[in-house]
């Protein structure tokens, strides 16, 4: 079955607000996150559910079926994909992508998407660090931490972000922090816990708080 652009912007809202559909989500968060109102909420979310996409009932929460958590995880295949694609062979900068890949990741023809993956080496990664879901859904979790929760000594290598908005990731061009780069803590600031480190063994840099809690440090 086939879904419209509108409808599986629905179903990949609900599965990131869900924490990957492990949660029941709330009209209203989803309202917000697509800027609508809850009363075009309601009425989709009544339309997905007679698609057994969703199970819903009014005034309760919302969550994906198997069959939603499935399409879902097709949309964010396809979307990483793309950004791998854009990033590796058309030479985007990781901070250019998204919006792209957010058109892309429409497209519904599966050979298509696994042509992609195959002219791509079949990665696992996208340019943010966030995995690629397989063509069953299976998704490589990796083990990562917040730097903002780590200690004074801590070290590893950066391997996502928790952000992929266009102005953090320049802000972390600017720094000359990119996936990969070492970073070792060497100090806390406690009034307001931004954190010094050194970055690849040679830049000593201060952290914002903000900039740390977007940060994921190999574990
Ligand atoms: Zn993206």
């Amino acid at each position: 079955m086939s879904h419209s652009y509108t409808e599986e912007n629905y179903i990949k809202a609900i599965y990131k607000l869900s924490a990957n559909g492990t949660q029941e989500v709330n009209t209203n968060a989803i309202a917000e996150v697509l800027e609508t109102k809850a009363a075009s909420v309601t009425d989709m979310l009544r339309k997905l559910s007679a698609k057994d996409i969703v199970n819903y009932v009014k005034y309760k929460g919302v969550s994906l079926t198997s069959e939603g958590e499935r399409v879902a995880l097709q949309i964010i295949r396809k979307h990483r994909l793309w950004e791998t694609f854009l990033v590796e062979k058309l030479k985007f900068n990781w901070d250019e992508v998204h919006e792209v890949a957010e058109e892309l990741e429409h497209i519904s023809s599966t050979l298509l998407t696994r042509r992609l993956d195959e002219f791509l080496g079949y990665p696992t990664y996208d340019p943010h660090g966030d995995p690629i879901p397989s063509e069953t859904g299976e998704i490589k979790l990796k083990k990562q931490q917040l730097l903002a929760e780590l200690q004074v000594g801590d070290e590893g290598k950066v391997v996502g972000v928790n952000d992929s908005q266009p102005l953090f990731l320049q802000y972390l061009d600017k720094l000359g922090i990119g996936l990969g780069s070492h970073i070792s803590i060497t100090d806390k600031i406690p009034y307001d816990n931004s954190l010094e480190i050194l970055l690849n063994g040679k830049k000593q840099l201060l952290l914002s708080s903000e900039a740390t809690r977007n940060i994921f440090l190999s574990a």
